[in-house]
């Protein structure tokens, strides 16, 4: 089975359109959105869900007032602030350390699952779809991700599709690395921005260091075409392919308002057949 990740080095690159345009193209496979903290594909997607799981990200202390001897040692170890002198804990502080836990002499303090996000398995006119949402100003979205690759993975190989397309997060941190992980193919999507050439260097830091195969697709290629230029000659110097270059087509957004990726949009306009182009190099690539 291989495994496709859809990155940028932050979001707003269009990332999203062209993963839900390849979702339309590919067959046989599994879409995947690890974009956990901002997700929007399943918008477009209009999914029908088959499976709801609940997410378990950090732990909460919990105190037992019967067995509470009111030492403070809690409120005084919490570097968190998140109990205070009347030994309230606030969720919204508590980062699940345990330490209270640890130091509490009477075993007051019990460290509890709290209700993180969930993850949705679902059937849509493109096929499964597997996608996670965290619950509002939740962390922990690394392990999010990794529980959404790894649903999406036991899909696949329940229904027997060979591949995965992942629409990743945007940025370096840790649930970049989490959609990662074991891939086949990074596709990193730019624009001809300053700014985007150099998110295009830090995600590629990324990828690399996981060892992961890049390819690059610029995105609005003819808004600047002396940064797209730059960003050929970066690639070429350092030996990654751009297997795509999609031209500023105002289709993108219209196609989104209609809830359609621009495939379904437009079968015939050019931007739909440079996505046809890029996917038949990057299937090239797979082989
Ligand atoms: S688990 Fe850590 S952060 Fe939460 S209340 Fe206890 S000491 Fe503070
Ligand atoms: S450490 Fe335990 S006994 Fe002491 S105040 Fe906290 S919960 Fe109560």
């Amino acid at each position: 089975m291989k495994q496709i990740t859809v990155i940028s080095g932050k979001g707003g690159t269009g990332k999203t359109s062209l993963t839900a345009a390849l979702s339309t193209i590919i067959r046989n496979k599994v879409i995947a959105d690890c974009d956990v903290d901002a997700p929007d594909l399943h918008l477009l997607l209009n999914p029908k869900i088959k499976k709801t799981m609940v997410f378990h990200g950090l732990k909460l202390a919990e105190r037992d007032v019967e067995k509470c001897i009111r030492c403070m040692k809690c409120y005084e170890n919490c570097r968190f602030d998140a109990i205070n002198e009347e030994l309230d804990i606030d969720e919204d502080k508590c980062e699940g350390c345990g330490v209270c836990s640890y130091v509490c002499p009477v075993d007051a303090i019990s460290m509890v699952d709290r209700d993180t996000g969930f993850i949705y398995t679902s059937e849509t006119r493109f096929g499964p779809f597997v996608y996670g949402i965290l619950k509002t100003a939740e962390e922990a979205s690394g392990k999010l991700v990794s529980m959404v690759r790894e649903s999406a993975i036991a899909l696949a190989r329940d229904k027997n599709m060979d591949m995965i397309i992942i629409d990743g997060p945007p940025g370096t941190g840790c649930p970049v690395i989490a959609s990662l992980s074991g891939v086949d193919i990074a596709l990193i999507v730019t624009e001809p921005t300053k700014s985007g050439i150099h998110d295009m260097e830090r995600v590629l830091k990324v990828v690399e260091h996981f060892g992961v195969k890049p390819l690059v697709c610029i995105n609005k290629y003819d808004l600047n075409i002396e940064n797209s230029l730059k960003i050929e000659e970066f690639c070429k110097r350092n030996k990654i392919e751009v297997v795509g270059k999609i031209s500023f087509d105002e289709r993108f957004t219209t196609a989104l308002i209609n809830g359609k990726s621009i495939v379904e949009y437009d079968a015939e306009c050019e931007a739909t057949r440079k996505i046809f182009d890029m996917w038949s190099r990057i299937k090239g690539r797979l082989e």
